[in-house]
C-alpha cells in the first residue's frame, strides 16, 4: 500500500435494515487500512448520527449545485433524499486506503461505469421479511412512516441483486462479517498478485 496501486473499493449494498451500517463500522474498526466514504446527503440526520462521520448532512440547494458543478462519482434519490459520493473524497482516500461504500444499487450501477475503479460489490439479505422488519423497528432510528417506506422498498431493492460479485445473507452477523472479511482479504490477495505479474 501507499501509492494507492493495490487498494480495493468494496461496496456493500442491502435492503435497508438489512445490517450493511453495522458490518461496513465492524470493518473499518478491524482493519485500519479501510475507510468508509463519507456521503452526502439531505436526509435529516438520526438522533445518533454526527455530521462529517456518519454523513455530510447538506440542503437541497447546497446538493443541486454539487450536481450541476459534476463533483459527483454519483447520486441517487432515495426516499425522498437524495445522496451522493463525492470524486474528490474517493480519489484523496484511495491513495491511501482501501474504501468501504454504503450505497445503494443506483449508485452501484453508476460507479460500475468506471471501469478503472477496483470495485468488488456484495449484496446483503436479510433471512426473511418478518426480520427486515424487526431490524428496521429495532434500530429505533426512523419514525414509524419511514419505517414503512424502507420495508416497502425491499421488493424492487431485492431485483437488483445480481448486479453484484457477491449475495450473502446476513443472519447471524458474526458468520456473515466472517464471509465478507475472507471476500475482501481474497480479493486484496488477488489484487496484490495482479499488480505484481503484470
Ligand atoms: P442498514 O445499514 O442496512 O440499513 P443497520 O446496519 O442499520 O442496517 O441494521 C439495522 C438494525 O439491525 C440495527 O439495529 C442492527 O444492530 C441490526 N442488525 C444488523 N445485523 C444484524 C444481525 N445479523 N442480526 C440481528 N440484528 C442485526
Ligand atoms: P439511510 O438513510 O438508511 O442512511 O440510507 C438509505 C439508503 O441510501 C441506503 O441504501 C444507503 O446505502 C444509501 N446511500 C447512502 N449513501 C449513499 C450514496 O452516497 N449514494 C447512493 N447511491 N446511495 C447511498
Amino acid at each position: 500500500m501507499g501509492d494507492g496501486t493495490n487498494n480495493i473499493m468494496v461496496i456493500l449494498s442491502s435492503p435497508s435494515g438489512a445490517g450493511k451500517t453495522t458490518i461496513t463500522k465492524k470493518i473499518q474498526e478491524k482493519y485500519k487500512s479501510f475507510k468508509i466514504s463519507v456521503s452526502h446527503t439531505t436526509r435529516k440526520p438520526r438522533p445518533n448520527e454526527v455530521d462529517g462521520v456518519d454523513y455530510h448532512f447538506i440542503s437541497n440547494n447546497e446538493f443541486k449545485k454539487l450536481i450541476d458543478e459534476g463533483k459527483f462519482y454519483e447520486y441517487a434519490k432515495i426516499f425522498n433524499n437524495f445522496y451522493g459520493t463525492l470524486k474528490t473524497n474517493v480519489d484523496e482516500l484511495i491513495k491511501k486506503n482501501d474504501i468501504i461504500f454504503d450505497i445503494d444499487w443506483q449508485g452501484t450501477k453508476q460507479l460500475s461505469k468506471f471501469t478503472n475503479l477496483k470495485l468488488i460489490k456484495i449484496y446483503l439479505l436479510p433471512p426473511n421479511k418478518d426480520e427486515l422488519k424487526n431490524r428496521l423497528i429495532k434500530r429505533n432510528q426512523d419514525t414509524p412512516e419511514e419505517v414503512t417506506k424502507r420495508y416497502k422498498s425491499f421488493d424492487e431493492d431485492v431485483k437488483h441483486w445480481s448486479d453484484y460479485d457477491y449475495v450473502l445473507v446476513n443472519d447471524n452477523l458474526e458468520n456473515c462479517y466472517k464471509q465478507i472479511e475472507r471476500i475482501i482479504l481474497s480479493n486484496k490477495e488477488s489484487s496484490i498478485n495482479l499488480t505484481h505479474t503484470s
